[in-house]
């Protein structure tokens, strides 16, 4: 097979993505009033509701509703003031009802957007942007219209179609086949705590080009939804969960081609090589003259590759139908303000006040925000800092600490919170001080910040005990370098 580089000489990728999240911050479950607990002793949070028993009758959780439209509103989606639940019919034990209630064409929140800085290497994917000047827009007509490029990039325009409201089925788990497979299992067992989770789905619209689009629009939506707490989006525990829809066309051609949709992309990097791995499968059976079918395909991480589930079923195969247990609903303008009033401040705003308050670069900005925890850190430092004479000269080196240091050390140490660490704002400044007057180099700051981490202590402390104090004196080492050079006739006249 091709490599991807190659493939997108020839080929233009186009890509959907379909993001599912759990709304784990809630208390109780979307039509009844369960509780929502993960990992609760299996069919212990049930009732005659969620488990459809006959005469039992949905009420919709106000609490699910606020959340979604506050999803749309940062999403810059259009809040749609009525709307409707639908039965989606299927048969399968993972839900007791025989149907998943959903949203139909209309859904609480429609025609969205969010903009992605794609810079670096990740930029490189778009070799239809290589002609493109810093500033300049893509053509109007081709496909490069949503991409506007910028100093070490590019911004992309990403369509959002719906974010809709509906709920999770409850989990199955095979026994006795391979790997939990339900292929050579003798029996299956179910657990109906998750059925009836309020979830939403985000569907964009398919303006991604490159798995790594599709990956950073990935990562862009879950800081979202991490600040405005609308779910704790835990990949690995299935709290977002993202489907990708790809197709391949010839470059130039403005056609969709058909896709395929690959399924349990549970990580950034299950996603980006799941796609990648999919383009260049595609781009090979193009090439050797076959079709690509509407399938849904797995993405296996240790075979790399993908394999077919299932031909793709359509919406008719669903029946959908409007629920006859539930009203239409009606957002009141009252209601869409009250939530827009709880919107908190969101990454892009974070990064925009912080390239501007604090003189930031714009991608400096963009990495603190891109951990809540770090962009809250870097405030509290900041507001420390505003306490000292020029105190606004310590952001860049704060910045600096945080996106490359702090960040190194987070990766290694995962799980570990922030807040949990030795490093307080008040060491964080003190050690950029050291530096900022010269009394430590900046490799001995990094020596420093990992004492802080490991031994609890002070920065100056840790100078102190360790004789780190760099001496800045010029008189004083002018002093030891003629020293040194009296004592060294030998050297000095090799060199000279
Ligand atoms: P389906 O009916 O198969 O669910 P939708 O039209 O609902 O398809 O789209 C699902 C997702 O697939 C959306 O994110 C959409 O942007 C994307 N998509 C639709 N058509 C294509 C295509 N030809 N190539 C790539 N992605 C597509
Ligand atoms: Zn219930
Ligand atoms: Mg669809």
């Amino acid at each position: 097979m091709k490599k991807l580089e190659q493939v997108l000489e020839d080929w233009e990728a186009v890509i959907g993505l379909e993001i599912h999240a759990e709304l784990t911050t809630l208390e109780t479950k979307m039509f009844c009033s369960c509780k929502l607990e993960f990992g609760a002793e299996p069919n212990t949070h049930t009732c005659p509701v969620c488990l459809c028993l006959p005469g039992a009758l949905p009420v919709p959780n106000k609490a699910a509703i606020e959340s979604i439209v506050l999803a749309g509103l940062a999403t810059n989606c259009d809040i749609e003031k009525r709307s409707m639940f639908y039965r989606k019919n299927y048969m399968y034990p993972d839900m007791a009802k025989n149907f998943q209630t959903t949203q139909g064409p209309v859904a609480f929140c429609m025609r969205g957007h969010l903009d992605l800085d794609v810079d670096g290497a990740a930029a490189k994917e778009r070799i239809d942007l290589a002609d493109l000047k810093p500033g300049e827009q893509g053509a109007a007509g081709t496909t490069a219209a949503n991409v506007t490029r910028t100093e070490d990039g590019y911004v992309a325009h990403v369509g959002i179609e719906r974010i809709h409201m509906e709920e999770d089925a409850g989990k199955m788990i095979h026994i006795g086949g391979g790997e939990g497979r339900i292929a050579g299992a003798t029996h299956s067992l179910v657990d109906y705590n998750r059925a009836g989770t309020p979830l939403i789905e985000l569907v964009t619209k398919p303006d991604l080009r490159t798995p790594e689009e599709a990956r950073l629009f990935m990562q862009k939506l879950r800081q979202i939804y991490l600040a405005i707490g609308i779910s704790d989006c835990s990949m690995e525990e299935g709290s977002l969960r993202c489907d990708g829809n790809v197709s391949l066309r010839r470059r130039g051609s403005t056609e969709l081609g058909t896709k395929t949709e690959l399924k349990n992309m549970n990580s950034f990097k299950n996603l980006h090589d799941g796609l990648a791995y999919e383009i260049c499968r595609q781009a090979e059976v193009l090439e050797e003259g076959g079709v690509i079918y509407q399938e849904t395909r797995h993405w296996d991480p240790s075979a790399k590759r993908t394999i077919v589930m299932r031909v793709k079923e359509t919406a008719d195969d669903y029946r959908l139908f409007p629920e006859p247990d539930l009203a239409p609903y009606d957002l009141s303008d009252e209601f869409i303000e009250g939530v827009r009033a709880k919107l908190p401040e969101l990454p892009d705003q974070k990064a925009a006040r912080f390239a501007a308050d604090f003189g930031l670069s714009a991608y400096d900005a963009r990495h603190l925000v891109e951990h809540r925890a770090t962009a809250d850190f870097f405030d509290e430092c900041m507001a420390l800092a505003a306490a000292e004479p020029g105190g606004s000269k310590f952001a860049k080196p704060l910045a600096n600490l945080i996106i490359n240091d702090v960040a190194a050390w987070l990766n290694v140490h995962e799980g570990v919170v922030l807040a949990d660490t030795p490093l307080t704002a008040a060491r964080a400044l003190s050690l950029v001080k050291l530096l900022a007057s010269d009394a430590i180099s900046s490799k001995q700051a990094k020596e420093v910040f990992s004492v802080i981490m490991d031994e609890d202590a002070d920065p100056e402390a840790i100078v102190e005990a360790r004789g780190m104090k760099q001496v800045s004196d010029t008189g004083a080492i002018e002093a030891v370098v003629d020293e040194v050079i009296a004592a060294n006739p030998d050297e000095v006249a090799r060199y000279r």
